[in-house]
């Protein structure tokens, strides 16, 4: 009997590179080689969505600040998409007896169909 074959574990194989694996049944890639390209690949692409997930809810920050700097409370969700802020991204979120509510860092708003409205400063 072919030693690899037998040892072969059903459908399991190298995460890197798709070659199937022989051996111990915990074993993850074919090499050393091909364990450190998979472990770059991740660092580099959780960095990536880290960096975007940051410098979107700081383009929403700073979005909500310069609308609260003209006094403006509230804004159209068309008008608020057009300058940029992705209503996805927040920092926080709770529901309050009637409505939810949401927060980016330290500026608090509410979401209605057409409108983020309520938008101020917490303390
Ligand atoms: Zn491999």
């Amino acid at each position: 009997m072919d030693y690899q074959k037998r040892n072969n574990r059903k459908g399991c194989s190298c995460l890197n590179c798709d070659q199937p694996l022989y051996g111990r049944s915990d074993k993850k890639f074919c090499s050393p080689q091909c364990r450190y390209e998979f472990n770059n690949y991740v660092k580099k692409f959780n960095n990536t969505e880290k960096k975007i997930i940051e410098m979107t809810l700081l383009q929403n920050y700073d979005i909500l600040n310069r609308l609260l700097s003209i006094n403006r409370k509230s804004a159209s969700r068309d008008e608020l998409r057009a300058l940029g802020f992705d209503i996805d991204y927040c920092t926080f979120t709770t529901v309050r007896t009637t409505h939810r509510v949401y927060r980016c860092f330290n500026i608090e708003y509410r979401i209605t169909k057409l409108r983020v409205v309520c938008i101020h400063y917490i303390n």
